[in-house]
């Protein structure tokens, strides 16, 4: 893949007119790849997306060879302007305005009807299409400059963990003829949200930091569709049916009483390391004996220790969210044989770092039962 690194501002060092000319240059090179029908890796604020011309059918089937992705999994069209949604989705009912108007650009991608030159390898053969505007600079200049909607699902080989820092999508995609417009880290870390408003009744078929908290007072009646462990997957959300998110390193994830899942994973770390196991810890909150594992990472990224006392619960699981695909792919790249995890409550955000979570677990010991 060809890098391409943009200059990144922020709020306190805003870009000079030098360094956005520099951007400005190089996304103009990737809207004339994307034109070509060529593939273009970039940042969107929930993950890094790798994307095509979502009107092309031969562009398309380029992601799917790349990653390797089943063809009854379908992709996320992403869109540049609100107004964009007319050239992707045939009709949407009238709640879509309020959700789009309170939500875009950000992290909810809602599934509509799909209009017919919107390639139908992009749906997986369905009717529906899976649509949303991101919240990212980079992204929005990259689907304005090029003017096209583009299909892009997240930047990994089919089973590997969603990338949120450019060197996650070369680790995957070296090899691959295309671009990589690389910005730094991902602020949100987990995918979207995926709303089905294709029905006579809305239903969440992913959790993602657009929660169910924030979409209730929009939907009178939400079904509930995602699926409990073991149970039968949805039809509704092929995608779901496939175990994303797995690392490498079987993975146990730990749930229940703060102290007694704390206890258990000390327990559990001493035992796996006299087996000659590297053992990772990934904790949700700052405390832990780390004489016990060589390896103790806290999710939250909170250093030093003392600043926890300062966080929301909110803050800790915006932290636990954007570190969390990083986490699990250090733990692989440092070679741990074993990944221990500490849950979250499922609730706000805390829900979508549950879902994935769960999807990569090996197995769940749920110590509050
Ligand atoms: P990814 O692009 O890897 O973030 O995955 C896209 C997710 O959106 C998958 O879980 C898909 O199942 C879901 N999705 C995409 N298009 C549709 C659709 N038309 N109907 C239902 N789910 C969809
Ligand atoms: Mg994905």
């Amino acid at each position: 893949m060809q890098v391409f690194t943009l200059y990144q501002g922020s709020s306190t060092a805003p870009l000079s007119r030098m360094q956005k000319a520099c951007n400005f240059v190089r996304i103009q090179q990737a809207a004339t790849l994307l034109g070509q029908g060529d593939l273009v890796a970039f940042p969107t604020e929930t993950v890094y997306g790798l994307g095509a011309n979502a009107f092309s059918d031969e562009a398309v089937a380029r992601i799917f060879a790349a990653k390797g992705r089943p063809s009854d999994n379908p992709l996320i069209v992403h869109i540049g302007e609100k107004e964009d949604l007319r050239r992707v989705a045939i009709s949407w009912p009238a709640t879509v305005d309020a959700l789009i108007n309170r939500f875009w650009p950000g992290p909810l991608t809602l599934v509509l009807p799909r209009r017919p030159d919107i390639s139908p390898l992009v749906s997986a053969g369905l009717t529906t299409v899976a649509v949303r505007m991101p919240d990212h600079p980079v992204a929005l200049d990259l689907l304005r400059a090029c003017g096209l909607p583009l299909a892009a699902p997240s930047a990994n080989r089919s089973g590997r963990i969603s990338p949120t820092r450019p060197e996650h999508v070369l680790e995957d995609f070296e090899n691959l003829q295309g671009m990589l417009l690389a910005a730094g880290p991902c602020r949100v870390g987990v995918e979207s949200t995926v709303l089905d408003l294709s029905g006579p009744q809305a239903a969440i078929l992913r959790p993602g930091a657009v929660t169910r908290e924030m979409l209730s007072p929009y939907l009178a009646n939400l079904r509930e569709e995602i699926p409990a462990e073991g149970e039968q997957l949805s039809l509704h959300s092929p995608g779901t049916r496939y175990n994303h998110y797995a690392p490498k390193a079987p993975l146990y994830l730990y749930l229940g009483p703060r102290e007694d899942v704390l206890q258990r994973m000390i327990r559990d770390a001493d035992m796996w390391q006299r087996t000659h196991r590297k053992v990772a810890v990934l904790l949700s909150e700052p405390v832990f004996d780390s004489s016990i594992a060589e390896m103790v990472l806290d999710m939250a990224d909170l250093k030093p220790a003392g600043t926890a006392l300062e966080l929301s619960d909110e803050e800790r699981l915006r932290r636990i969210a954007a570190n969390l695909f990083a986490a699990l792919r250090n733990s692989d790249a440092e070679k741990a044989g074993i990944i221990l995890v500490q849950g979250v409550p499922s609730e706000g955000l805390g829900e979508a770092i549950m879902n994935r979570l769960r999807r990569a677990a090996r197995e769940v010991f749920d110590l509050s039962t």
